[in-house]
């Protein structure tokens, strides 16, 4: 009786795990995110990076959620992916959040601004120094919610024509150089312009703008901007760690299941670090090929000339903070964090670095 009774159960058992393989209890839906970026298609870095997330996302949730990936211009212009997303018209968007700063100079902080913070600084912010709670105050004032999907590290100043000795030898120069860095810029006598990574390299070559700064060795390579400037100065006080966002829709976010969700910050800071870690990989390899074969002068500005940057950050910031309350908040929030992270990489990161180059000889 016993045995029987044990047969026609596991029987029973097998029977019902067959018909669960066979067909699924619980069928869930597929989710359609359309996702536009600022990026062009492939681009090292910036676009691989967005495409990499784009595809993590549907192999976290087995296909679930099926991201449609549009690089800058094949849905929208790289700069109305903005309005695309915030109207609902798509679910995502992939791009430098600083692109936004005419909507709201608060947007600046949450890419980079000048004199900000390096990689793993605006980690420490956004994380746990209150960063990402005003990210979501600012973006839910524009029916958005953001997240941390990418990051290039510090970046290069720029790409000259003429050596820069003094803050004077800027005066006059037309620079594709956007965010509060430009309005730095502005401060000194520039005329900086917006261009997207699209438009840059013909505009340097007609001599239509005088100087450029884009990314670091890596992706500056790529554009092939020593074709038309050989002064390749370091480093850029504009922005010291470019973090990449995925905004998304806030309606569509917040009908989100709380697994889907996760899924989603799972593959962002994944991306975020991945990205990151690709930067630092390739970028010492390609800094040694623009030196050796493009014959490429780098060149650090001086004292002097981070000295008059650093004023003319002070006054745009104090424009910034006067814009609203908010953006006063934001201020004072990044402020604190660089006091605080800073005083801590003057005696840990930095000093570190220094030593074990000059031990080793590792020069520029
Ligand atoms: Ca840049």
């Amino acid at each position: 009786m016993e045995r029987r009774d044990f047969l026609k159960k596991a029987g029973a058992g097998t029977a019902v795990a067959a018909g669960t393989l066979a067909a699924p209890a619980i069928v869930k839906a597929r989710t359609e995110i359309a996702m536009v970026t600022t990026w062009p298609r492939d681009f090292p870095g910036l676009g691989t990076g967005a495409q990499r997330f784009a595809k993590s996302l549907s192999e976290l949730s087995d296909g679930r959620l099926n991201v449609t990936y549009y690089a800058s211009g094949e849905r929208v212009k790289p700069f109305d992916s903005f309005d695309e997303v915030a109207s609902g018209n798509a679910q995502m968007y992939h791009a430098a959040d600083y692109y936004w700063k005419g909507k709201h100079p608060g947007w600046a902080y949450f890419t980079a601004v000048p004199f900000g913070f390096v990689y793993s600084e605006i980690n420490a912010w956004i994380n746990w120094g209150g960063g990402q709670e005003l990210w979501d105050e600012l973006s839910g004032e524009f029916g958005l919610k953001c997240l941390t999907c990418g990051n290039t590290g510090v970046q290069m100043g720029g790409w000259f024509r003429k050596e820069i000795n003094s803050a004077d030898d800027l005066k006059g120069l037309k620079m594709r150089i956007p965010g509060l860095g430009g309005d730095v810029m502005a401060k000194l006598g520039a005329s900086p312009v917006s261009l997207p990574g699209s438009q840059i390299y013909e505009n340097l070559m007609s001599g239509a703008i005088d100087a450029t700064e884009w990314v670091g060795p890596w992706n500056d390579s790529y554009m092939k901007f020593y074709e038309a400037a050989k002064y390749y100065y370091f480093p850029g006080m504009h922005e010291p760690a470019s973090m990449l966002a995925v905004g998304m829709n806030k309606s569509w976010w917040d009908g989100l299941s709380k697994t889907d969700q996760a899924l989603i910050k799972a593959a962002a800071a994944q991306e975020d670090s991945r990205m990151m870690s690709e930067y630092n990989a390739k970028n010492g390899a390609a800094l040694d090929k623009l030196i050796t074969e493009q014959g490429v002068q780098v060149r650090e500005f001086n004292d002097d000339v981070y000295d008059a940057f650093g004023e003319a950050a002070e006054e745009v910031f104090e424009e910034v903070r006067a814009h609203s309350e908010l953006a006063n908040r934001i201020h004072e929030s990044f402020a604190a964090t660089r006091r605080d992270v800073g005083r801590w990489m003057n005696l840990s990161d930095q000093p570190y670095l220094r030593q074990r180059n000059r031990v080793l000889g590792v020069g520029v």
